[in-house]
C-alpha cells in the first residue's frame, strides 16, 4: 500500500492570507501547506479520499496519474471543493462516472455543489460521479477493504477510514476533522502500520483534535506510526518535530508531498 499526502493544511491552507503567521518560518517548504486530503493505492487501486482546493495542483505534484474510486470523508467546503478536477481521470477512464462513497451530508452537498455530474446530468468530457452512501466495509476492486467508521465533527460527521491491504496484511488509519476518536474507532484501528490524526493546533477548538489529544489518540490506539494532519499556521514542522520526538517518539508530523510504503512495492 503506497499513501501520499497531497496536502495537510487546515480549511485556510498555511501560510494564512493576510496574516503575519508569527512563529512560522516559511523559508521551510514543510511549513506551506495546501488543503488536507491523501491518495491511497491499495492492491493496485487508486482512491483519492477528498478533494482540496488545490487537487489539481497537488495531482501535478505528486505525479497522480489514476483516480479508480473517490471517497468524501465530508461535505466541508476544503474537501470537497477539488472535485470538479476529477475531470481528466473521468476522461482517461473512457468517460466513465468515478464512484463517490461518502456520508448522506457529503451527497445531499455533491449533489448541489455538481448537478451537472450527477447521473444523466453528466456530458462527455466534464466530471461524471457516481454517488453512494459509504458502506461499514467496503471491498475495492483489486480486493483492498476499506472499513468506516462516524467520527464527531460539529454538525458535519466525518467518515473515519482504515484501509486494509489482504496482500500485505497492512493497515492505515485516516482519521481527519474529528472532534475525538471514539471508542469503536479506535478499536477499529488498533495497533495500525500507520495512523494519520487530525490535530489542528495547540489551543481547544469545538470541532477538531488538540495536537495533545491527536498524540494521545495515537498512544492508545497503539498505531506503530503516527502522523499528524488538518494543521494550523500555528504549528512550525522543526519545532513540532523535535518537541514531539521527546514526548511521543511514534508520532511526526505531515508535509504536503509525503509518501509512506507500506509492504512490499508493489
Ligand atoms: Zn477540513
Ligand atoms: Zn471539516
Amino acid at each position: 500500500m503506497e499513501i501520499i499526502v497531497m496536502g495537510c493544511g487546515t480549511s485556510q491552507g498555511v501560510p494564512l492570507v493576510a496574516h503575519d503567521n508569527l512563529g512560522l518560518d516559511l523559508k521551510n517548504p514543510r511549513n506551506w501547506r495546501t488543503r488536507t486530503s491523501v491518495h491511497v493505492v491499495i492492491e493496485g487501486h487508486h482512491v483519492q479520499v477528498d478533494a482540496a482546493p488545490e487537487f489539481r495542483l497537488q495531482c501535478l505534484h505528486n505525479n497522480i496519474q489514476e483516480v479508480d474510486s473517490f471517497i468524501l470523508t465530508h461535505g466541508h467546503a476544503d474537501h470537497v471543493l477539488g472535485m470538479d478536477d476529477l475531470r481528466q481521470f473521468c476522461t482517461n477512464n473512457g468517460g466513465q462516472a468515478i464512484p463517490v462513497y461518502t456520508t448522506e451530508n457529503g451527497v445531499r452537498r455533491v449533489s448541489a455543489i455538481y448537478p451537472y455530474a450527477i447521473g444523466e446530468a453528466a456530458s462527455p468530457g466534464y466530471i461524471a460521479l457516481d454517488l453512494f452512501l459509504m458502506p461499514k466495509k467496503l471491498t475495492l476492486p483489486g480486493g483492498g477493504i476499506v472499513h468506516a467508521v462516524v467520527l464527531p465533527h460539529g454538525a458535519e460527521p466525518t467518515l473515519g477510514l482504515v484501509f486494509e491491504e489482504p496482500s500485505t496484511g497492512t493497515r492505515f488509519a485516516y482519521y481527519t476533522d474529528c472532534k475525538t476518536v471514539p471508542r469503536d474507532a479506535l478499536e477499529l484501528a488498533h495497533g495500525c502500520d500507520v495512523a494519520i490524526l487530525d490535530g489542528l493546533r495547540p489551543t481547544f477548538h469545538p470541532t477538531h483534535m488538540t495536537i495533545g489529544k491527536a498524540c494521545e489518540m495515537a498512544v492508545k490506539m497503539e498505531a506503530k506510526q503516527a502522523y499528524i494532519t488538518h494543521m494550523t499556521y500555528q504549528i512550525d514542522y522543526d519545532a513540532y518535530t523535535k518537541s514531539l520526538a521527546a514526548e511521543f517518539p511514534t508520532v511526526g508530523l505531515c508535509y504536503d508531498g509525503m509518501r509512506i510504503q507500506l509492504g512490499k512495492q508493489r
